[in-house]
């Protein structure tokens, strides 16, 4: 691949990278043209209604398989989806209603839109729906004078293969419902779970508040940050002694580095609104992210398709009791909003004030470690298996890499007692991932927002490279700013449980999501 003058191999990208500074990864200034992108919200019904899949694949009878997924968004749709295509039975059961009524938005980086565009449809609603990011602007909080900039060069996303987009929630939703539903999955909304029935060897079955018990052979949380299933699996792994515990010998300080806790707002603004405006429709012509950087306090702001413009306000610690975690309702309002963007310039101000929409949620770290229960067959996918940093890149990437992971590792099912086995090639694959993700997202924020000093002067005079020409850059340094966002953006969640399967097959050591060996063998003799 080849990343300005540097020319580097996709296995050293991978494996042989390392970074200073985890997400300053700033450098190029080549400015793009493209040509506006040009959409209508109408299209939407007709691309929901097109023909996007072939019938749903006949089940295979010699592994009728019934997985019970809790939560209906995206890790539990895409996990749902690929089980169904290997003709497993699957039903999801959410709680909430099956009109998806918020306008928020999600970051699609490089490698979502690698496993999205594998479904039928989505490489066309990506590219008409969303809007595809062209770089990152770093703005000076106060004076909004620009200190960096970072552009996905054309040349660097062809070598990836894949675009980084915003897309709007509700539109890739009810595209992925469609396609379960297309499928032959079961979808039940309005049905929450209200407890979980689990024993050692047993199927685990689920009780919804309607009172109706549904059994299964394998129980998949994807119910989000508070999840009931990540309840009951850490209960029965401390009552266990399970042996895929391996790494939770990880500090939990070391991982989150001192952070305790982070608040966070997500605003959604109708960029109808922008229209009388001059100073903020400078801000929803460009397609880039502006990032303006605080003191232990973060804004970003992009458009997401032709109609929305995100704004997002992270801090860490400082919770109040009044900051709770809410669901994604429309109308939201957000009380705490001043303290927040007290120290931003008064664009920033002006964005919150235009929203209509607003979401906000406290992250508590340390984050889970235990994803999977093998005896009592449950594994944790999404927000209800990781913290990944709120309103970062990687949120819904990784909840959408889990989903695709599980559904190809478990293509592999042909008997029930294989599970165990199989679980345990997902929680090798998927835990350092999660976490080596997790880390460089919190790392990234933390060097993002230092409070002024040395640290912060520092930290600028690196994002300042990224103004210079890159014809002047040392092919070192631009290596190094690049490279925490390539191993990020070039992984391959399928390709990563191909491997693992290859390397299990022959009982050899299988590389962790990181690129490092985990120096013991995938097929231990309890899961022969
Ligand atoms: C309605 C909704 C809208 C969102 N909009 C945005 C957005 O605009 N921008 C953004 O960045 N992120 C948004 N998110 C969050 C985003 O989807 C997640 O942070 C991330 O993508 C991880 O997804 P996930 O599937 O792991 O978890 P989540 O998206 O949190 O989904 C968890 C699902 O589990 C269901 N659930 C929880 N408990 C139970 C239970 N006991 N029984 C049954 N079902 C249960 C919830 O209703 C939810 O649908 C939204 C989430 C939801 C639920």
């Amino acid at each position: 691949m080849r990343y300005g003058r540097i020319h580097l191999s996709k296995s050293r990208i991978t494996c042989g990278l390392s970074v200073v500074m985890p997400s300053l990864n700033i450098v190029h200034t080549t400015v793009l043209q493209r040509s506006p992108l040009n959409f209508s919200r109408s299209q939407d019904a007709h691309l929901l209604s097109q023909p996007t899949m072939s019938p749903a694949p006949p089940a295979d009878p010699h592994r009728p398989m019934r997985f019970i997924v809790v939560g209906g968004s995206v890790a539990g749709l895409c996990a749902a989806y690929t089980l169904r295509q290997s003709g497993h039975d699957v039903v999801v059961l959410d709680k909430r209603d099956e009109r998806v009524q918020t306008r928020g938005g999600i970051r699609v980086p490089p490698n979502m839109t690698r496993l999205l565009e594998t479904l039928p449809g989505m490489k066309t609603l990506l590219r008409d729906y969303g809007t595809e990011c062209e770089g990152m602007t770093f703005l000076e909080g106060q004076t909004s004078q620009i200190i960096g900039r970072m552009v996905f060069l054309d040349e660097t996303m062809a070598d990836l293969g894949c675009n980084f987009y915003m897309v709007p929630y509700d539109i890739l939703l009810k595209q992925l419902l469609h396609l379960c539903r297309q499928i032959g999955v079961q979808l039940k909304f309005r049905t929450e779970v209200a407890s979980v029935n689990v024993a050692f060897g047993q199927r685990p079955s689920v009780v919804t508040i309607w009172g109706d018990r549904i059994e299964g052979d394998l129980l998949i949380g994807a119910d989000g940050r508070d999840s009931i299933i990540r309840d009951t699996l850490t209960q029965q792994m401390e009552d266990s002694d399970d042996d895929d515990n391996d790494m939770d010998s990880l500090s939990e300080r070391e991982h989150s580095a001192g952070v305790s806790e982070i608040v966070g707002a997500s605003y959604s603004i109708d960029t109808s609104c922008f229209r009388n405006s001059p100073e903020l429709q400078e801000l929803v012509d460009s397609d880039e992210f502006t990032v303006w950087p605080g003191s232990h306090v973060l804004a970003t702001g992009h458009k997401c398709g032709p109609e929305l413009y995100i704004v997002t306000i992270t801090r860490v610690t400082g919770a109040t009791p009044t900051d709770i975690d809410s669901d994604w309702h429309p109308n939201a309002s957000f009380p705490n909003a001043d303290p927040l963007v007290a120290e931003f310039e008064p664009r920033v101000k002006s964005l919150l004030s235009l929203a209509s929409h607003c979401h906000q949620t406290i992250q508590r770290i340390p984050v889970v470690r235990k994803i999977t229960h093998a005896p009592t067959s449950m594994v944790l996918i999404g927000d209800a298996a990781h913290t990944i940093t709120i309103g970062a890149t990687h949120n819904s990437s990784i909840a959408v890499e889990d989903g695709f992971a599980l559904g190809r590792i478990f293509s592999h099912l042909t008997a029930r007692d294989q599970i165990p086995y199989l679980l345990h090639g997902y929680r090798e694959v998927r835990l350092a991932r999660s976490m080596a993700t997790e880390a460089s997202e919190l790392g990234a924020f933390i060097v993002i927002t230092f409070p002024p000093g040395p640290a912060r002067d520092a930290r600028n005079e690196q994002l300042g490279y990224s103004l210079i020409n890159p014809d002047d850059m040392p092919d070192e340094l631009l290596a190094l700013t690049w490279a925490n966002y390539l191993v990020q953006f070039n992984y391959d969640a399928n390709e990563a449980v191909d491997e693992w399967w290859l390397m299990a097959k022959f009982n050899m050591p299988h590389r962790n999501g990181n690129g490092h060996t985990n120096g013991h063998s995938s097929q231990s003799s309890e899961y022969e």
